[in-house]
């Protein structure tokens, strides 16, 4: 793929993230100091975007979304997170939720909740992670077995779940055959319907209890739960894929829509690059030592361009697995390297930035004190970087084995 394919914007592409940089610039960037101190939810920003129909972006016209691609949704990430990292947080466990839905979810299933996912009405959240667990999936211990009267019931408990309060819905990975061999062969994606906002679930949702939010370095605003499922019962039309498909099938939907996480994530990761080189631009023209502004001096100078040179190759990465994957085709080796990379390249950005900021950098006063403390999770999200590495090795040896 030639350079100008990747980076190419389509006149619907281009008009669109001008819109969402907009949005960013007029509406995110001023208000983000205040959640992040605050830690709390950005509630009217969520409720514009809303409005701007940035649930759906990739939900199907006719469930009422834009039907946009993964490259497209890329380009919003990146400028969404160039805004806050939080914000990108709150779209994309339900990004991962309507594309389980799309690829895995039966007519009905579709038809039951997307709708009122393009609208943002209902929140979806997804959830693996357990206290004792989180790059190796297949330990899973949360479990479900079918009751007499047909539905399912679930116990156990989930970490780490984004979105884990204020959503509708969460889709999660339980096992459901604890003699499968191997175990992701006994694991079922099940869609646990909850009361968006309450912690002690009642009524058709009772045994699903949401633990105060887990306090955190950064990636403030979006809550981040424990879930306690303690004899909640789904039924069997919320397995994801019906029963027949769905039993059994859960890791593998799963890791698929890890796959498109990966670059969800890589986004994040040259977003908020982005936003530190803005940043680090800016600063060093306005510093003066030595008589002279700190941008005039060669070391300062190195660092702009090794952070420029980053992030160029981080968004060539994740623009090439975004359009692979809208290709169709083969696209896990290139998500798990572009997940990789940018991720990298966002932490290596901001600490480059943090050190041009000298002691005012340290200071809450400047946006860069944000991003020092939001970059790291993008290296443990959707796989730390030594899973992706891992990923990475083993794929390159299945396409070039002797
Ligand atoms: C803010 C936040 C939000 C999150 N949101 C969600 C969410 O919405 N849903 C969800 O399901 N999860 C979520 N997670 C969980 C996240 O996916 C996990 O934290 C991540 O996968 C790492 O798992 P772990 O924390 O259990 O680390 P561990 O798996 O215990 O790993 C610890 C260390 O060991 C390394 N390691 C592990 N195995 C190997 C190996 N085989 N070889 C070499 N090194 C290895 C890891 O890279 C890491 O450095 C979130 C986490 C955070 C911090």
């Amino acid at each position: 793929m030639a350079v100008a394919q990747l980076t190419d914007k389509t006149d619907e592409q281009k008009a669109i993230t001008e819109m969402v940089r907009q949005f960013v610039d007029e509406q995110i960037l001023p208000n983000a100091e205040h959640y992040d101190h605050e830690d709390e939810f950005p509630g009217p920003i969520v409720d514009q975007m809303k409005e701007l129909g940035l649930f759906g972006v990739t939900i199907p016209e006719e469930y009422g979304g834009m039907g946009l691609d993964l490259t497209t949704y890329t380009m919003i990430v990146e400028e969404l997170s160039r805004g806050w990292i939080s914000i990108s947080g709150v779209i994309n466990t339900h990004f991962i939720g309507s594309y389980l839905l799309m690829k895995f979810g039966t007519d009905e299933q579709k038809e039951r909740f997307l709708p009122r996912m393009a609208t943002g009405e209902l929140r979806a959240a997804f959830s693996l992670s357990e206290p004792e667990l989180g790059s190796d999936v297949q330990a899973i211990k949360t479990s479900a077995k079918k009751l007499d009267d047909g539905n399912w019931e679930i116990n156990g408990q989930k970490m780490w779940v984004t979105n884990g309060l204020m959503s509708g819905m969460v889709f999660v990975l339980v096992k459901t055959d604890p003699a499968a061999d191997p175990p992701y062969k006994g694991m079922t994606c099940f869609i646990t319907e909850k009361e968006p906002g309450v912690s002690e679930n009642t009524g058709a949702h009772a045994g699903l209890t949401v633990p105060p939010k887990i306090k955190k370095m950064g990636y403030k605003g979006v809550e981040s739960t424990e879930l306690v499922y303690d004899g909640y019962r789904c039924p069997p039309e919320n397995v994801l894929g019906g029963e027949e498909a769905g039993v059994g099938h859960g890791f593998v939907q799963m890791m698929d829509a890890l796959e498109v996480g990966r670059v969800n994530v890589a986004a994040r990761g040259v977003g908020i690059a982005q936003r530190a080189l803005e940043l680090a631009l800016r600063y060093s023209q306005e510093r003066k030592t030595f008589g002279k502004q700190i941008a005039q001096h060669q070391a300062i100078q190195f660092k702009l361009a090794d952070m420029a040179t980053q992030l160029d190759a981080a968004r060539l990465l994740t623009l090439r697995a975004a359009r692979l994957k809208d290709a169709g085709e083969r696209s896990d080796l290139e998500a798990g390297m572009a997940k990789l990379f940018a991720s990298e390249t966002g932490r290596f950005c901001v600490e480059e930035s943090f050190r041009i900021h000298g002691g005012y950098g340290y200071s809450k006063e400047y946006e860069i004190e944000r991003l020092y403390r939001d970059a790291p999770l993008l290296l443990i999200g959707e796989g730390t970087s030594e899973i992706q590495r891992m990923v990475i090795g083993k794929k390159l040896l299945q396409r070039n084995k002797i």
